[in-house]
């Protein structure tokens, strides 16, 4: 069952659930696209059509900020909990190594995709990186091209938002995937170039605060986060989930 939250759809699932919808459209014929929004892209989609509709067009959507799990639980239709990509993305790639599937990664700058595909292979051996591309490419054509000679199956999409969503609908028919999913920084992660918070503060619900010591800046995009939850407040005073 897919729950609203403001405008953006996301599916009701456990972890384990969503890892097992995940493997599904692996195997499912044609393209399909899973998103990870956050309070973030929440806002951002207010006011982008073209994102919001990129966002509930979807075959996937988890929620991955704490901040979507109060908010619906302030709208009165409480989700089972977060769902991170990054944790979604790991189950697949766990689950695909086993079949010796094939994953393409495109996205992050110049050299990041490749040391995520070195670092993958180690940790999910029979796991196929079939291919890799950074994700600040001028012309769509070429790029599309690279992944479909590549034949991957799962093609992890780290463009940030609303690029990679914007991306996955407009061209993922044309890669030959199976499954894109849009993951944010967790290719830089992968890559061990940025660090996740320790589990103890995922736990807690503090990611976010963990990310916000070690990047400040991003003070300035968080600022606003706390108003998912304002609005959420004022949709079930109205009585409604817009
Ligand atoms: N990125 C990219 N191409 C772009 C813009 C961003 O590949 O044109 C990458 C960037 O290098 C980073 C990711 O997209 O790896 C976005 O990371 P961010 O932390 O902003 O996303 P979040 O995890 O917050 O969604």
């Amino acid at each position: 069952m897919r729950i609203d939250i403001l405008g953006v759809g996301f599916d009701n699932l456990t972890p384990e659930q969503m890892a097992d919808m995940g493997m599904a459209l692996l195997s499912t014929e044609g393209f399909h696209y899973a998103v990870t929004p956050n309070p973030e892209f929440i806002l951002a989609a207010k006011k982008q059509p073209e994102f919001l509709a990129a966002l509930n067009g979807a075959d996937l959507s988890m929620p991955d900020g704490i901040g979507v799990v109060y908010a619906a639980r302030i709208l009165g239709r409480p989700l089972k909990g977060r769902v991170p990509g990054i944790d979604f993305a790991s189950t697949l790639l766990a689950r695909l190594a086993q079949q010796e599937g094939r994953v393409f990664l495109l996205g992050s700058k110049p050299g990041v995709a490749e040391q995520a595909a070195e670092k993958l292979r180690q940790a999910y051996p029979g796991l196929v990186v079939c291919g890799n591309h950074d994700g600040y490419f001028q012309e769509d054509a070429p790029v599309i091209e690279e992944i479909q000679s590549a034949q991957p199956e799962l093609l992890l999409v780290g463009l940030g938002a609303p690029k990679q969503e914007l991306w996955m609908r407009k061209n993922g028919p044309a890669t030959g995937a199976r499954l894109a999913i849009g993951l944010g920084g967790a290719l830089d992660v992968f890559a061990g170039v940025t660090e996740r918070a320790p589990v103890f503060w995922q736990k807690l619900g503090l990611e976010w605060l963990y990310r916000l010591f070690r990047e400040p800046w991003r003070i300035k995009r968080m600022i606003k986060l706390p108003l998912v939850l304002w609005y959420a407040f004022i949709a079930r005073l109205r009585g409604g989930g817009r």
